[in-house]
């Protein structure tokens, strides 16, 4: 068994806890809570093990929250710390992490450089044995996801990346001005893509006021032969995809998630929207949405998986599928949506 704590519990930490405890493989000491808010106590009713800095015990206690040790004995005892604390602080964590001789799984918050940058299905390989891998962001792990599966059969000259960003998370209390589109050209989501997969893109970013899924699109340039949209069933038919045919708007997606009743309502892949394909010459069109809050999770259960080498990529990423219900969701929205 794996020792595993989760260091930050915010929107991707607490489903990364969820997801860590459903797998035979990985065992969960607990997590590190910084702030004694209604967080703290949810975890202490799912049975969870709270741990919480030395000075704020105190603090904590006083509140009602049942704390099972401090975060410096939490660090101690596990073989990886999940890192799922806010951009950038995990830069400072590392220093911890470092002094302590701990194997470590970042996000896509962070910048490349302070580990491996990890997508499953295009370098899980990769990432065996490393001590520091961070999970890529949520965009760029849609378009390892999409872009992988077809430079793996085609030659791509360029891919052109156009995001539509949500402005925030559901439990946000920051994010995009109300009434604005904002933009940024040559967003770094085209060197973050870069960073796992060899492969020529350029991108650009706008943040809208909405809280449910980015919106991504691609023009994607082949060299030679290119994929006719009828191969895109056969290309993505085991891929952590989804397709399909009918949705129209981000809003339906997320609602049909919640009619299957899915925890929080997670599908943990993009959803390749078929009706958004276009064909021109060498290139084709197509855009997917991605479920920001859940996307990574898959990733970063392999990449505990692949840093100990304790299992092989199939078998881990199938049994990743399994526990968080991905078999099933994929063909139900394909179902739905058909
Ligand atoms: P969040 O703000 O929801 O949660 C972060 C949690 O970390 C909070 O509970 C906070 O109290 C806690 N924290 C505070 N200080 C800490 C410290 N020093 N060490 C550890 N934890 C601390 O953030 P999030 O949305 O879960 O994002 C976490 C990481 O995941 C970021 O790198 C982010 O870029 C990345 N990410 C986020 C999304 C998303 O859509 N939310 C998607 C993919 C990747």
């Amino acid at each position: 068994m794996i020792n595993v704590c989760v260091n930050g519990y915010g929107t991707i930490g607490k489903r990364v806890v969820d997801a860590i405890r459903k797998h035979n493989k990985l065992n969960l000491l607990g997590i590190a809570k910084y702030t004694p808010d209604q967080d703290a106590k949810i975890a202490n009713m799912n049975g969870v093990n709270v741990f919480v800095p030395k000075e704020s015990v105190p603090t904590f206690e006083a509140k009602g929250i049942e704390v099972d040790g401090t975060v410096d004995e939490l660090l101690e005892s596990s073989d990886t710390v999940v890192d799922a604390s806010p951009d950038d602080f995990g830069a400072k964590n590392k220093q911890i992490y470092v002094q302590k001789e701990k194997k470590a799984i970042f996000q896509g918050g962070e910048e490349a450089g302070i580990g491996f940058s990890f997508n499953a299905r295009c370098n899980f390989d990769g990432a065996k044995g490393k001590d520091f891998i961070r999970v890529v962001s949520c965009n760029t792990t849609g378009y390892c996801r999409v872009i992988g599966p077809l430079a793996e059969r085609y030659k791509i000259r360029h891919v052109f990346a156009s995001l539509i960003r949500r402005g925030a998370d559901l439990n946000d209390t920051k994010g995009s001005q109300l009434n604005s589109v904002e933009w940024k050209a040559k967003s770094h989501h085209a060197d973050d893509v870069k960073s796992v997969i060899d492969v020529p893109i350029s991108s650009i970013a706008f943040k809208i006021p909405h809280t449910h899924s980015h919106v991504n699109s691609m023009l994607v340039e082949f060299d030679g032969g290119k994929p006719g949209k009828e191969d895109l069933y056969e290309i993505f038919k085991n891929e952590r995809v989804a397709l399909l045919n009918g949705a129209t708007t981000s809003s339906q997606i997320v609602e049909a998630a919640r009619d299957l009743g899915l925890k929080r309502f997670d599908i943990f892949m993009p959803c390749l929207l078929m009706n958004t394909v276009m064909s021109n010459g060498n290139s084709m069109f197509l855009s997917f949405s991605v479920p920001q809050e859940s996307i990574v999770v898959p990733e970063n259960i392999d990449a505990v998986i692949a840093q100990h080498d304790s299992m092989g990529k199939e078998d881990s990423m199938r049994l990743t599928d399994e526990l968080l219900g991905i078999k099933n969701i994929k063909p139900q929205l394909e179902k739905v949506f058909g």
